[in-house]
């Protein structure tokens, strides 16, 4: 199938899912992910349509963002470690992968010196999965009021991953509350550096049920370029 075709295939599931929810295909923001994916077939994905496109590490997502142009919008989805943040907050729109308030406050400093403000989400580890990045459930809020105190950073949104392998209940279940954290983000009064917009959840497997369950950004690798090996 090429990626013309496998982009159709995705962009189709979503009319499909978003129409349950009394949304379309534009309410939601595909983020095709290139992890492992050469240049020459992200320019093929952004030459077929698509606006948006994540990696998880700043190493990799370097030389394509530089050498794609005019370039996409880009996003890191993958944990930020501190000696990358200052590469990172020169090559991304946006961060999605914030999960300690350390990392925010890096992000901030770096913003600052390129008089940059950097959109990011906060990444939840919804399934509580030890092996997994993410603020816990329960410490998504005090976090967000450090966060929003912090210059130059403007908290977007929520991300999560899914449990690997669960079943669908236990997929929908994590997604459900993912949504009624972000559900209560949005109800707090804190008028600087928040606007809770995008709640990013879904990847190839499950972004379907993901969009049933409230997700309007998905993250989509090999649903669009094919296997990793
Ligand atoms: C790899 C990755 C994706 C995409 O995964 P697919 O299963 O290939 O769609 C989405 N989000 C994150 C954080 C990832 O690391």
């Amino acid at each position: 199938m090429s990626l013309r075709e496998r982009l159709d295939l995705v962009h189709g599931k979503i009319e499909g899912a978003a129409r349950k929810t009394g949304r379309s295909l534009k309410d939601i923001t595909v983020v095709a992910v290139t992890k492992g994916v050469s240049a020459d077939r992200v320019t093929e994905a952004k030459e077929a349509g698509v606006a948006v496109f994540g990696e998880n590490k700043v190493q990799e997502a370097e030389p394509k963002i530089l050498n794609i142009q005019p370039p996409p919008e880009w996003h890191l989805i993958g944990h930020l470690q501190s000696n990358k943040v200052k590469q990172a907050v020169s090559l991304f729109q946006m961060i999605q992968s914030v999960d300690s308030v350390r990392v925010a406050k890096e992000i901030s400093k770096e913003s600052q010196a390129l008089s940059r403000c950097m959109p990011v989400l906060l990444e939840v580890n919804v399934s509580g999965e030890p092996k997994k990045y993410g603020f816990k459930p329960e410490e998504v809020y005090t976090v967000l009021e450090e966060i929003v105190k912090l210059p130059n950073v403007k908290t977007m949104g929520l991300m999560g991953i899914g449990p690997l392998g669960a079943s669908e209940q236990v997929l929908r279940d994590s997604f459900k509350k993912l949504k009624n954290i972000f559900g209560v983000c949005k109800t707090l009064k804190i008028r600087e550096n928040l606007e809770m917009k995008y709640l990013s959840m879904g990847m190839s497997d499950d972004f379907e049920m993901a969009i049933e369950e409230g997700s309007n950004m998905i993250r989509i690798g090999r649903g669009l370029f094919g296997g990793r090996t």
